[in-house]
């Protein structure tokens, strides 16, 4: 049964290094809409031209736009056999979308790390990402570890990454973006609420903590044990 599964969470909430862990735990693809983006705008393709200003803003970037992005990235063969989504959806109408773009036979589980704003703004102020490929660092993370999706894995091994702050991580725009996220998103838990295969989680503790406590609700909202929640053959350890 491919796993379908949303992390969720305000900005600094820790849902990139966790939907990582998880998607790499249990064999799953990663699929991160604001590395997508953030690539497409590095990468200087008509995506990126389009959307560098309103991510610079700390806005958010169409629905439609989203969509379409989310629907191509979906049809490809490894997120058929199961996926995490991190970013999207993030409005009432991306997740009507979602639900019509997802594989039959499994439910999709919806996570939300909860986290109080003052600790969210406290961590995004000290986050950091690689100059290079873009590829996010937790602060409270372990510093040495190469961040997930990151394009020269084996030089940020041997050398580390060139860190830099991630150019919407100003206190400004992370209140921007807090604000848009209780604004436009924070519906959108409304709409998962209701349904038996969503959970809320405790962001505010040690990042393995959190881990623990994301795949205890996946197995829960799956009616399984954490245990038959078996990593896939080809996750790495
Ligand atoms: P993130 O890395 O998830 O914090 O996303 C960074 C930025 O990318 C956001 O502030 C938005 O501008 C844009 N973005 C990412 N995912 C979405 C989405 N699902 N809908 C709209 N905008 C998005």
């Amino acid at each position: 049964m491919a796993l379908q599964l949303v992390v969720m969470g305000p900005p600094g909430a820790g849902k990139g290094t966790q939907a990582a862990r998880f998607a790499r735990d249990h064999g799953l693809a990663r699929i991160a809409t604001g590395d997508m983006l953030r690539e497409a705008v590095a990468s200087g393709t008509p995506l990126g031209r389009a959307v560098g200003d309103t991510l610079a803003r700390g806005a958010l970037v169409g629905d439609e736009v989203m969509i379409d992005l989310v629907r191509e990235r979906l049809a490809r063969p490894d997120a058929r056999r199961g996926f995490v989504l991190d970013g999207f959806p993030r409005t009432v109408p991306q997740a009507r979308a979602l639900d019509a773009l997802l594989l039959g036979g499994s439910p999709l589980v919806v996570v939300e790390i909860q986290v109080p704003d003052d600790e969210l703004v406290r961590r995004v102020r000290a986050r950091r990402i690689c100059a290079d490929c873009g590829a996010g660092a937790d602060a409270f993370a372990d510093p040495s570890a190469v961040p997930a999706g990151c394009r020269h894995p084996d030089r940020c091994a041997a050398e580390g990454p060139p860190w830099v702050a991630r150019s919407d991580d100003t206190e400004e725009v992370v209140r921007a973006r807090l604000e848009v996220y209780r604004r436009e998103t924070a519906p959108m838990v409304a709409f998962y609420q209701g349904r038996p295969t969503f959970r809320a989680i405790d962001g505010a503790r040690p990042p393995e903590q959190v881990r623990q406590a994301l795949v205890e609700a996946v197995a829960d909202a799956l009616g399984t044990t954490s245990a038959r929640l078996a990593p896939s053959p080809e996750a790495r350890p």
